[in-house]
């Protein structure tokens, strides 16, 4: 099955990633809807939350603290931001990889769809 951000992951497709850590990798949106837009995406495929297991507690509270932290290292912490993660075709999800959204600034265009 073909994945982009698993490609991105293995480093055979490019990417501005910005952090990384043996679970989650963070990288620049490629089509930013605001000034500040960062995806955190797992290190091992996970198609959405829908296929999240109990046992991935760990991982996707990992996933939103490292957002938070990044979002204090863009300076927009104290002005807020969105964590966004969107499942399945009517919830706007394009890319079958799990990711959260970390947008901040006005928005470019409408929510993601
Ligand atoms: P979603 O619509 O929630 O699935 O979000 C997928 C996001 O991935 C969109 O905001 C895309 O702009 C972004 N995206 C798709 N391909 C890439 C890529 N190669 N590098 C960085 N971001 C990407
Ligand atoms: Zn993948």
């Amino acid at each position: 099955m073909f994945c982009i951000f698993c490609k991105i992951l293995s480093g055979e497709a490019p990417a501005t990633i910005i952090y990384r850590d043996e679970l989650v990798t963070a990288l620049r949106d490629i089509h930013p809807i605001a000034r500040t837009h960062i995806l955190v995406i797992p290190n091992r495929h996970i198609d959405s939350v829908n296929t999240l297991n109990p046992d991935d507690d760990l991982l996707v509270g990992h996933m939103v603290l490292v957002a938070k932290e990044l979002a204090a290292k863009e300076g927009v912490a104290e002005n807020g931001y969105r964590l966004i993660i969107n499942t399945g075709a009517h919830g706007g999800q394009t890319v079958p990889h799990l990711h959260l959204h970390l947008i901040a600034g006005r928005l470019a265009r409408f929510l993601l769809g």
